[in-house]
């Protein structure tokens, strides 16, 4: 099969295209034909080695596609089903293989490029959004990057949850995105003090909770847009790592809290991670959660989508057809 692999950590140039070996299912898994695969802010880390992965390894977390064999042991799932995931290493590439209870069946109505699209972005939304900071009717919430994977969704749960949405992006383009995903307010962080502006927009007060995963760049922003007892949720650093915080910081800033989440706690049984897949496919269904697919490569393209990621290009998900 064809597959992506990195030798050696760097820069998007590593992403190499190479023939290599189908694996074969170990007991507990499946093996699929990938339908499409989904580029994460999360694989950048790992191909630079910010998150150190021992080479050679083919990176990618996430996709869909059909199940053509099974390892020992497997129920509930059968050869032929169509699965998507979060949490498969090894998923650019024509063949992965899931954990059998990571894996989660797809329903007729979500086409492979959407189910590939949703996963890993759509369950963080969805936690960060409902158990995070469970949003309610009537609160302003600070999104930053609210034009990009995560944040276009996450920027369509906050308003189903009856929230709104002050949004923060970089061009034009990106506001209108923002806007059609429902975002209340958009403000060009790249121009403006998006803390005062977002000040301004709450009559003072100050928001509830922020949804940072832009870090280094917003993070003291972030907090002084807080109000008294509000949640920092920092769940990424798509402009680099935060650096080390003094906690005193949290009591100036007013009693505030600082969560660093990720999604592995929110979906830790299989339960939770089928209700969370559950209620994204409901709304996907019903027409309430648009996943805008925001580029789609060639599997070999692999660089550039990453080049497009970091480069700050991209809108919504970017795919990698195989
Ligand atoms: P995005 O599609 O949101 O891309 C990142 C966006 O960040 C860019 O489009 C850009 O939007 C903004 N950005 C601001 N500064 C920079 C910069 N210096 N370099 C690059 N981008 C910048 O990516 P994802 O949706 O894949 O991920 C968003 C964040 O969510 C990432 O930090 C990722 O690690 C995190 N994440 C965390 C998870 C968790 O469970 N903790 C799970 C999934 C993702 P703009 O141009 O508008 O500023």
């Amino acid at each position: 099969m064809r597959a992506i692999q990195i030798q050696q950590h760097g820069g998007p140039e590593v992403l190499q295209a190479a023939d290599m070996p189908s694996p074969q299912p170990g007991p507990g898994q499946v093996l699929v034909d990938v339908a499409a695969s989904g580029v994460n802010y999360i694989d950048t880390y790992q191909r630079s080695g910010l998150y150190p992965i021992p080479v050679p390894f083919v990176p990618g977390l996430e996709g869909a596609g059909r199940i053509v064999a099974m390892g020992e042991g497997v129920t509930g799932l059968s050869t032929g089903d169509r699965v998507g995931w979060a949490a498969a290493a090894g998923s650019y590439a024509e063949q992965a293989i899931v954990d059998a209870a990571r894996a989660i069946p797809v329903p007729d109505g979500v086409a492979d490029d959407v189910a590939a699209a949703v996963f890993l972005q759509g369950l963080t939304a969805h936690y960060l959004a409902t158990s995070t900071y469970p949003v309610q009717q009537g609160d302003s919430v600070l999104v930053h990057a609210a034009a990009g994977g995560v944040g276009l969704l996450l920027t369509q749960i906050v308003k189903l949850r009856g929230g709104r949405v002050i949004a923060t992006v970089s061009t034009d383009e990106k506001a209108e995105l923002a806007r059609a995903a429902g975002a209340d307010e958009v403000i060009r962080y790249d121009q403006v003090d998006f803390s005062a502006e977002t000040r301004r927009l709450t009559a003072g007060r100050g928001v509830p909770a922020v949804f940072d995963g832009v870090g280094r760049t917003t993070f003291d922003g972030s907090l002084a847009t807080l109000r008294p007892r509000g949640i920092m949720v920092l769940y990424g650093a798509a402009s680099g790592p935060v650096p080390p915080v003094d906690p005193q910081r949290l009591n100036s800033g007013g009693s505030l809290f600082l969560t660093r989440p990720s999604l592995v706690h929110y979906t830790g049984t299989r339960e939770e991670l089928l209700a969370r897949a559950g209620d994204l496919f409901g709304w996907i269904e019903a027409g309430k959660l648009d996943v805008r697919i925001g580029g789609r490569y060639p599997l070999a393209d692999a660089r550039r989508a990453h080049e497009d990621l970091e480069g700050r290009r991209s809108t919504g998900k970017l795919l990698l057809v195989p």
